[in-house]
């Protein structure tokens, strides 16, 4: 078996006895390939593996790494976005995760219109309000929930975190908790399901799926440590 299959065999283990201990089915829980940094080369090997859905978080890799990669992969937008890419990110992109503002949501709602396409979007929640990291207050967000939802071109499909980093994982089952009961809220005023919750990753995601992750973004688990970038084009988002 190569690293990666190997590496696979082992996620999938996490990832059924997580579900197992929370009385979930597997097939709730989908996989993201987290492939920023790593060459088309890798994406190609996680593809004849079964993989189909990818994670990217910067436009200008995304831009040259996807038109070399396998077709008919799903490709998630998983960084932060500045307005002035929000074109770009709707024409490379089958979903973005990571909206953290009204003002982007509509500078996409915009392009998507442009582009005649509908978005999958997710809202990214800073639920630990922290300084470093992007995201909503969940009460802001509570309150312009129901004008994003109005942005005709997108469609709302759930919530998106970055929990903190914590040695132990058990630190961050808070985070996680308290994503779910903000998309619960979402949902009551939206009078409908907003199934997707996309937390968790390489080192979190059993505790993830325990508070109800439907998405978890793996990337170092999977493909090993990252290389390092080489071109300094953006800021980083991590
Ligand atoms: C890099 C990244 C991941 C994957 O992190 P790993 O710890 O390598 O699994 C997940 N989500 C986001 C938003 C990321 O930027």
């Amino acid at each position: 078996m190569s690293e990666l299959q190997e590496n696979l065999v082992s996620i999938r283990g996490r990832i059924e006895r997580a579900c197992e201990r929370s009385g979930r089915h597997p097939d709730s829980v989908r996989l993201m390939a987290v492939s920023k940094n790593q060459p088309p080369s890798r994406v190609s090997e996680a593809a004849a593996e079964g993989l189909t859905l990818f994670g990217e978080n910067r436009i200008q890799e995304a831009k040259v790494k996807i038109p070399q990669c396998p077709g008919r992969l799903e490709w998630h937008f998983i960084g932060h976005l500045q307005s002035n890419k929000a074109r770009d990110a709707v024409g490379l992109f089958h979903v973005v995760q990571g909206v953290d503002s009204l003002a982007l949501a509509e500078e996409l709602q915009k392009q998507a219109a442009k582009q005649a396409r509908t978005l999958p979007i997710l809202l990214e929640v800073n639920v630990a309000g922290e300084s470093s990291k992007f995201g909503w207050h969940p009460d802001r967000l509570l309150a312009e929930f129901l004008q994003l939802n109005a942005l005709s071109r997108l469609e709302v499909h759930g919530l998106m975190t970055i929990a903190p980093y914590a040695v132990d994982p058990e630190r961050v089952r808070p985070v996680f908790r308290r994503l779910r009961e903000v998309r619960d809220r979402c949902a009551d005023l939206l009078g409908a399901p907003l199934p997707v919750l996309s937390m968790g990753m390489s080192g979190d995601l059993e505790v993830a799926i325990e508070e109800g992750a439907t998405l978890v973004r793996v990337g170092t688990a999977l493909f090993g440590e990252r290389p390092r970038r080489t071109e300094p084009d953006e800021a980083p988002a991590e």
